[in-house]
């Protein structure tokens, strides 16, 4: 069996990566998620373990000191997120392939440490989309909103540090990108040196 890949997603908040995975998921029993762990309030309908760990700043701050973590983004103003290292390690070794959905410092710290990950950019079809679903999700009060915006324009300059680039715009079709991509990868050499080996033995 293969080890699984691992596949690092990211994109603005608000263009729908949440979406787009959980439709990527409906499709593939060999994908599983990496839910991270992060010391922001529950969001309505965001399930502890499901969506993330919701752990204080104090169990945060331990994990790192256990290096638990694959890559973390540790910000004391704001929220931290963290990816714990051992269900990563574990699904990998289980054959499945593990998404990781991570801000762009993050995909950049566990390229660093995993280079054979795989890095997808999942980008709005313009920032006015983006500014429309962020203000349609309701979720944040005016002065975050536009902090996230903010964010969004300096991660969007990153896109070219990623392999790959998906723009959500139809739904249906940026799932059907992101499965091309994964079908690709699951077919690249360097992934089935078994089956390779075994072709040969067989000459
Ligand atoms: P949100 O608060 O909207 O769920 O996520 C905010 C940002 O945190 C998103 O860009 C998301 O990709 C990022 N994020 C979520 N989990 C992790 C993680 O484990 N590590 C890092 N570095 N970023 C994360």
């Amino acid at each position: 069996m293969n080890r699984g890949m691992l596949i690092i997603v990211s994109g603005p908040s608000g263009v729908g990566k949440g979406t787009v995975c959980n439709a990527l998921f409906a499709q593939d029993a060999k994908l599983t998620f990496s839910v991270s762990a992060t010391t922001r309030a529950p969001r309505p309908g965001e399930k502890e373990g499901v969506s993330y760990f919701f752990i204080s700043d104090a169990e945060f701050q331990r994990m790192v000191e256990q290096d638990a973590f694959l890559e973390y983004a540790c910000n004391f103003n704001t929220s931290s997120y963290g990816t714990p290292k051992a269900y990563v390690e574990k699904m990998r070794d289980a054959g499945k392939d593990v998404v990781l959905d991570i801000d762009v410092k993050g995909a950049a710290n566990v390229k660093k440490v995993c280079p054979d990950a795989i890095t997808i950019f999942i980008a709005p079809p313009s920032m006015d989309a983006l500014e429309s679903r962020l203000r349609g999700r309701a979720t944040e009060n005016e002065e975050a909103l536009q902090k996230r915006l903010r964010e969004a324009v300096i991660e969007m300059d990153r896109i070219d540090e990623y392999e790959y680039l998906v723009v959500n715009d139809v739904l249906q079709t940026a799932v059907g990108d992101m499965h091309s991509i994964i079908n690709a990868e699951r077919l690249r050499t360097f992934r089935n040196v078994s089956l390779f080996n075994q072709l040969r033995g067989g000459r």
